[in-house]
């Protein structure tokens, strides 16, 4: 790594489970830098001790590794309150970080005032006019203070990666507030103090963030940081354009690997939706890295559909090679060899759906045979010859075309079923192969083979 690679982090609150939309912001750092040797830091934002626990953290990390996003360091935000204490004094000292007292129900009050008057529902700043005495008298009274950063006023300019030329206009925001009354940060102080001491080069997160970014931007000037550069990608939304915020419970990282999907097709959906590349299913996590660029990303909401990441799952599996599957199918108890796997795998959805593919191949069992086809199906039986090869379907069913006058559907269908159980599946003439004389000719008879 040289001075110029880049450093991101992915910064998720150990709050809840990983879901579709963190992930895709975790996957295009972790494509950003990996593309450019660089280095990729899982930070994890667990500032609100109440609602953080070990448990979602334990989740995530678990969940990133089944993805394939390992991160090269790691830090918890909960350790470095004692830096985030010396960036609050700093802030005092150079009178950018301000003592209010007003109780939520005054600041309520306050903003409908506002409204009311046509103004833009922002903090009035009534604080930045109280004298020692007024705020030595409040506390007194048993008031504590919580604390608001001083903004500028002025545009706050970035180019960003993704959307082009920003300019947020301090002026229209409300200073934030980067100290609870308790005494506790809100996220956006620790950020910036983390990204400068960690020497990020790229925030790369959710354009929910693009405002935050511009009261950020001058956080990291007043403690003196290098600003990184900013991508802010477009969020997700669902099939139907509509938020998938009610939904992401059930998109999280442990269903979809509960539903078997397989981590590399969800990546392959995620890196692609929302920009110019068409969505394929990639066999490896090098390939949307190779492929990435921040240019490809538009600026519409980018659509999560999970009927696509199904299709995407199955292409994956069709064209996942033996040598992959191998290890996966001897611990199923599955490993058939190549031409088995090579054989069932474009008839999958799921990895998990080749058991039933190695049952109905390699364990006893009955065919499904109708009633109108039991007399077919012995006839079947009887001509089908005893060392089977590559061509012996060809010439068995053109045999029984010609003694039974049956074709079409009605030549095949019934033999699929007899030997399968199944209505559809890969051809038959490798099924025929595989299952070999004794098994097929029992099958067609309606006995266990
Ligand atoms: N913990 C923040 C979030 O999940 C991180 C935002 C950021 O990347 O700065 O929204």
């Amino acid at each position: 790594m040289t001075s110029s690679t880049p450093i991101v982090r992915f910064a998720p609150s150990p709050t809840g489970k990983l879901h579709v939309g963190n992930v895709r912001t975790a996957l295009m750092n972790v494509l950003f830098a990996r593309g450019q040797d660089g280095k990729f830091v899982l930070r994890i934002d667990d500032t609100d001790l109440e609602r953080s626990t070990k448990a979602f953290e334990d989740g995530l990390k678990t969940d990133l590794k089944w993805l394939g996003l390992d991160w090269d360091d790691t830090f918890n935000q909960s350790a470095r309150f004692s830096q985030y204490e010396a960036a609050a004094g700093k802030l005092r000292e150079a009178g950018l970080l301000y003592a209010c007292f007003e109780t939520p129900e005054e600041l309520d009050k306050q903003r409908k005032l506002r409204r009311a008057q046509g103004q833009a529902p922002i903090y009035n700043r009534a604080a930045l006019g109280l004298s020692d005495d007024d705020r030595a008298a409040l506390e007194s009274q048993g008031r504590k203070p919580h604390w608001r950063f001083k903004l500028s006023g002025e545009s706050a300019s970035w180019t960003d990666l993704v959307r082009g030329d920003q300019s947020i206009d301090t002026g229209s925001i409300s200073d934030p507030i980067l100290i609870r009354d308790d005494g506790s940060f809100l996220y956006t102080l620790p950020s910036v103090v983390d990204d400068i001491d960690a020497k990020i080069t790229h925030v790369i997160r959710g354009e929910d963030h693009v405002t935050n970014s511009g009261a950020q931007i001058e956080i990291f000037e007043a403690l003196g940081g290098p600003v990184p550069q900013f991508a802010h990608t477009p969020l997700l939304v669902g099939a139907d354009g509509k938020s998938l915020s009610k939904r992401l419970g059930s998109l999280s990282m442990d269903q979809l690997r509960d539903q078997g999907l397989e981590p590399t097709a969800l990546l392959s959906l995620l890196g692609k939706i929302g920009t110019s590349d068409p969505v394929e299913a990639k066999p490896s996590l090098d390939i949307l890295i190779d492929e990435f660029s921040f240019d490809k990303i538009g600026r519409a909401p980018a659509r999560f559909d999970e009927a696509e990441l199904a299709l995407v799952n199955a292409r994956y599996l069709h064209d996942l090679p033996y040598k992959s599957a191998k290890p996966r199918l001897a611990e199923m108890g599955a490993d058939h060899g190549e031409a088995f796997w090579t054989l069932v795998r474009a008839n999958i959805e799921k990895f998990r759906d080749v058991a039933g593919w190695a049952k109905t191949l390699y364990a006893p069992m009955q065919g499904q045979i109708d009633d109108e086809d039991v007399e077919f199906c012995k006839e079947a039986a009887d001509c089908l010859p005893e060392k089977i090869t590559d061509e012996t379907w060809g010439i068995w069913t053109s045999e029984l075309k010609s003694k039974t006058g049956r074709k079409g559907r009605g030549l095949f269908m019934p033999l699929r079923k007899a030997l399968t159980g199944r209505q559809n599946g890969p051809a038959m003439d490798e099924i025929l192969l595989l299952l070999g004389h004794k098994a097929s000719a029992a099958r067609l008879r309606g006995e266990k083979g």
